[in-house]
């Protein structure tokens, strides 16, 4: 039998858009993250977005309360007790994300598939976190979950072939593509992606073209459905920021050095569409 229930740590931009995907799947989900404010900016967030497929009569009223009515939000590890599985979308920290993995495993029985969506942390690093590592896997989600098929599944060097079968065979069931990718910082899509954003920035750092002629370019010259830096607002620029951080401290090569900018940006509080400005102006 597969996957039929699952814990989702953090509610955030990924957190409430891996709990909408497994929710309209059919799957019994609780959402936990810090507060009972984030929790709600969370579900109201997947209420939103379910009205949009309403809207576009992708969805009914009664499957929308359906797939709500199988989301249930908590502030408390503990409620994840009677999950097969529990996936990991807090903010991308590592030592945030070794607290909390810590505090998990004394919660989840010792056979709970365990998954963490970072996006450049070391899987392998990370499930020597927990006790019987061969359950836990990297689960790389695309942003807006709802809307993007590609999943990479991360193998740490411990996870067995069972976990992997397993989460693979449901991230089909949530109707995504899987692939299988070896564990190594940024995985292959965002080792790809992130470092192009970041230059993004040192070329706007530069002057060399305004915002919206950089989105254009990117758009209309390689055929990018969205420029990097409206990218980069969508991701999160901290999340950006942080990634290119442990690309540069892991691979040791200057290449994957932060843009000033990028930081700047972060420091001052603009961290794209989740705070209402990034490159960008969402208010
Ligand atoms: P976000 O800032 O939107 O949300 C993170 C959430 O985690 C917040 O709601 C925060 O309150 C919560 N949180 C922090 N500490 C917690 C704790 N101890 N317990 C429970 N919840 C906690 O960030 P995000 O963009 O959703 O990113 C989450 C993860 O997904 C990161 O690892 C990120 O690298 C990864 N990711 C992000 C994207 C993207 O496009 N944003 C894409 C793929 C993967």
């Amino acid at each position: 039998m597969g996957i039929q229930s699952v814990g989702i740590i953090g509610a955030g931009t990924m957190g409430n858009g891996i709990a909408q995907a497994c929710a309209v799947s059919g799957l019994n989900v609780v959402m936990v993250d810090i507060s009972d404010a984030a929790v709600q900016k969370g579900l109201a967030t997947i209420s939103g977005s379910l009205d949009r497929l309403i809207k576009k009569e992708k969805m009914t009223e009664a499957e929308k309360s359906a797939a709500l009515s199988r989301i249930k939000t908590s502030t408390n590890y503990a409620d994840f007790n009677s999950t097969q599985m529990v996936i990991e979308a807090a903010t991308e920290n590592y030592e945030l994300k070794l607290k909390i993995l810590k505090q998990l495993d004394g919660i989840v029985s010792k056979d709970t598939i365990i998954a963490s969506n970072t996006s450049s942390i070391s899987i392998t690093q990370m499930a020597a976190e927990v006790s019987n590592p061969e359950r836990f896997i990297g689960m790389h989600f695309f942003n807006p979950v709802p809307m993007m098929a590609l999943v990479e599944i991360i193998r740490g060097l411990q996870t067995s072939d069972a976990t992997h079968a397993l989460v693979q065979n449901m991230a089909k069931d949530l109707g995504k593509e899987p692939i299988t990718v070896k564990n190594a910082p940024g995985f292959v899509v965002n080792r790809i992606l992130v470092p192009m954003i970041n230059e993004a920035f040192f070329v706007l750092a530069e002057g060399l073209a305004t915002p919206e002629d950089i989105d254009a370019g990117m758009k209309l010259g390689c055929n990018h459905p969205i420029g990097p830096l409206a990218l980069a607002d969508m991701i999160g620029l901290d999340t950006c920021l942080a990634i290119m951080e442990v690309y540069f401290k892991n691979f040791n090569d200057s290449k994957y050095r932060p843009c000033p900018l990028l930081r700047e940006m972060v420091a001052a509080g603009y961290l794209g569409r989740k705070s209402g400005k990034g490159v960008y102006d969402y208010n």
